[in-house]
């Protein structure tokens, strides 16, 4: 073992250094979240995630709104005979719904690479092994590959959902509808193009997904928190997410044929589409909130590390509550005699 202070060696059972003579402070438990390196980096991730967390929450509740406001029509549109699909009662919603999940990933990008690069700060020798216990490079990778792939989906979708759309002078919701009414005869060219973005942007949130998974599964067993980290449901979300985007598109895409008369090919679009509209936003409301709670987690990471403190002779007062220095760890620690009035004029509290 060596002094923190003057890097001499140190005996286990030493209660000052040897060398400069500094008191050896030894605190087991690990410290407060708050206390580890790099905690405000990992705290403002937290904060990110979490409020990007709860837009997702409210653009899936969002959807099912005006999900249930289309069901009337849903009804008449399979009853027939007129077969037209009136989306301007909500446009509005749509629109709002379709525009704060770019918001709610975005923020969800970020705070992602936030979170990859405070994890990098969290590192402490361990006293007696001389081990340092830290996130490795190759873990915190995962994070911050995760916030890029989250980020290359907003792009992606911004292009086909609102870019494109807006070059046809319609929107992605008409379009779709258009598309579900009238077959390829009534959708702008573009529309291809879209659907192969919407699976790209779907199968790059299942990478996202995956690499935030990777890295909870990578973190050392010496890195904890607070309370115990259950799999987020956020990966299983993204998997049914990128099966029922692949059910809508394979029919624009010519990887099925379409009919317009009613028959097995419309009703499967359909349902996929209804799937899409209930099921999907139904349960990404559920892996969103525990992507949020996983996201407060991330903000109590520590290491349960002991933390060895050398505190300079001249300025020898143990920290209120440490334990002085007794080496085996399997032994009682001995509470440090508290500070008379003399040691602590003149001294700021060494930390
Ligand atoms: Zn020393």
């Amino acid at each position: 073992m060596k002094c923190p202070n003057c890097m001499g060696p140190i005996g286990p059972d030493d209660r000052t250094c040897p060398s400069c003579g500094a008191v050896l402070v030894l605190e087991k438990k690990p410290n407060r979240p708050e206390e580890e390196n790099g905690w405000a980096v990992r705290h403002l991730a937290s904060i990110m995630g979490r409020i990007g967390c709860a837009v997702m929450v409210a653009q899936n509740a969002l959807v099912l709104v005006a999900s249930a406001f289309l069901i009337p029509q849903a009804i008449s549109f399979l009853n027939g005979p007129s077969r037209t699909v009136d989306l301007t009662g909500i446009a509005t919603l749509l629109f709002v719904a379709n525009t704060i999940d770019l918001v709610g990933l975005g923020l969800i990008s970020v705070a992602l690479i936030v979170l990859g690069v405070g994890s990098i700060f969290l590192r402490r020798r361990d006293p007696f092994t001389e081990a340092e216990v830290m996130v490795p490079t190759s873990t915190a990778i995962f994070p911050m590959a995760a916030g890029l792939l989250v980020f290359l989906w907003v792009l992606l979708t911004a292009v086909w959902r609102i870019g494109d759309p807006a070059q046809a002078g319609s929107t992605a919701a008409e379009i779709l509808a258009n598309y579900a009414i009238r077959g390829p005869a009534g959708v702008p060219p573009v529309f291809g193009s879209m659907m192969t973005l919407w699976v790209v942007a779907a199968i790059v949130l299942v990478a996202g997904s995956g690499c935030l998974r990777m890295f909870v599964h990578r973190l050392p067993a010496k890195i904890v928190s607070g309370r115990p980290t259950r799999p987020s449901s956020w990966l299983y979300f993204a998997v049914v997410n990128l099966i029922v985007t692949i059910g809508i598109a394979a029919f624009p895409l010519g990887i099925v044929a379409y009919d317009t008369s009613g028959g097995p090919a419309q009703i499967a679009f359909l349902t996929f589409l209804a799937t899409k509209l209930t099921f999907v936003p139904l349960l990404g409301a559920f892996a969103y909130w525990s992507l949020l709670t996983r996201f407060d987690v991330f903000g109590k990471l520590s290491l349960l590390v002991p933390v060895l403190k050398a505190i300079p002779r001249r300025a020898s007062t143990a920290p209120e509550g440490a334990a002085t220095m007794r080496g085996d760890p399997g032994m009682p620690t001995a509470w440090a005699p508290p500070p008379s009035d003399d040691d602590m004029v003149g001294i700021d509290r060494v930390k």
